[in-house]
C-alpha cells in the first residue's frame, strides 16, 4: 500500500514540453530530450524509490525464515501477512516512506540475534516464531490465524511509529501491547479454550514501560480511542511533515479522550 504522504519525486509538471506556435519542431525535439535526461537523473540519482516499487506496505513485506521448511513458510507467510493487513486497518495508515520496506524474519538467522526476544529495528523485524511454533502447543491457534500473530502486530506497530512519534520506547511499548491484544483476540481465543479471563486490552503488569498505557486505562482509555489515536497522529504527522514531539502527542491523546492525559506521561517520565 503507498501512502499518502509519500513525497513527489517527479520533476516533468514545472519543466512541461509546451509547443509554442511558430516554435520550429527542431526545438521542441531538443526540449524533449532535454526533459528525458532530467527525468533518468532523477532516477539515477535515487529519487523517486517508491515510483520503482521499492516502498512496500507491511503486508507486502518480504518474509524469511532459515529454518523453515517450505510449507511452514507459506504458513507462518499466511498468518503474518494476514496480521499485518488487520494491524493497517486498525491505524489506518500503513509505514512511513522513510521507514519500507521492512523484512520479516520468521526464525533466528544471522540478522537476528540468538535467544532474543522479538524486535522491531531499522528495515526488519525479527519474531522468532519458528523457534516459538516449534513448541509443541495443544492448545494455540494455528499459526494462520491472528491469535497466534501478537508479536507480529506488536512488532508491526512499532515499525509503524518510525517516523511518526519521536521515538520513545516507554512511549510505545504500552500501545503495542494493547494494540497486538486488540488485533488478534487472543484473550478471547484463550477464554474459547475453557479460560475466563478479562478481555480488554488494558495491561494488567506493572512494568516501567507500559506505565503510560496503564495510567491512561486508568483514565478510561477504550480500543476506540487508541484507533483514534493512532488515526489522528497519522493525519498530524502528514499535516506538520515531521514526526511529533512527545508533547504534541500527548495533546493529541487529551484530545481524543477529552481528559487531561498529561499527568499520566509524567507519571511515566516521558514529560
Ligand atoms: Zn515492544
Amino acid at each position: 500500500m503507498f501512502h499518502d504522504s509519500s513525497p513527489s519525486c517527479f520533476p516533468i509538471g514545472s519543466n512541461r514540453s509546451t509547443l509554442r506556435l511558430g516554435e520550429p519542431l527542431v526545438h521542441f525535439k531538443e526540449k524533449i530530450m532535454k526533459n528525458l535526461f532530467l527525468v533518468l537523473m532523477f532516477v539515477l540519482l535515487g529519487c523517486g524509490s517508491q515510483a520503482y516499487g521499492q516502498y512496500k506496505g507491511l503486508a507486502d513485506s518480504d518474509i524469511v525464515c532459515e529454518k523453515c521448511t517450505p510449507d511452514q513458510l507459506t504458513e507462518e507467510s499466511e498468518g503474518i501477512r494476514k496480521a499485518a493487513r488487520a494491524l493497517v486497518d486498525y491505524t489506518g495508515s500503513d509505514l512511513m516512506p522513510d521507514y519500507s520496506p521492512v523484512t520479516i524474519h520468521v526464525s533466528q538467522d544471522g540478522a537476528c540475534s540468538s535467544g532474543a526476544s522479538p524486535y522491531a529495528d531499522y528495515g526488519y523485524i525479527c519474531l522468532y516464531s519458528y523457534e516459538k511454533h516449534a513448541l509443541p502447543c495443544s492448545d494455540c491457534a494455528p499459526v494462520t490465524e491472528l491469535p497466534s500473530q501478537v508479536m507480529m502486530v506488536h512488532e508491526g506497530l512499532h515499525e509503524w511509529f518510525k517516523g511518526r512519534v519521536e521515538f520513545n520506547y516507554n512511549l510505545e511499548e504500552g500501545f503495542c501491547k494493547f494494540v497486538s491484544v486488540d488485533v488478534t483476540k487472543i484473550l478471547e481465543f484463550i477464554n474459547s479454550q475453557g479460560h475466563d479471563i478479562d478481555t480488554s486490552p488494558c495491561i494488567h503488569s506493572e512494568s516501567e514501560s507500559t506505565k503510560l498505557v496503564q495510567g491512561l486505562c486508568s483514565l478510561g482509555l477504550t480500543p476506540d480511542n487508541v484507533r483514534e489515536i493512532l488515526r489522528n497522529t497519522d493525519e498530524n504527522v502528514k499535516i506538520k511533515g515531521a514526526p511529533l514531539t512527545i508533547k504534541e502527542f500527548s495533546e493529541l491523546v487529551t484530545g481524543v479522550m477529552r481528559r487531561d492525559a498529561t499527568p499520566a506521561f509524567r507519571d511515566a517520565n516521558l514529560l
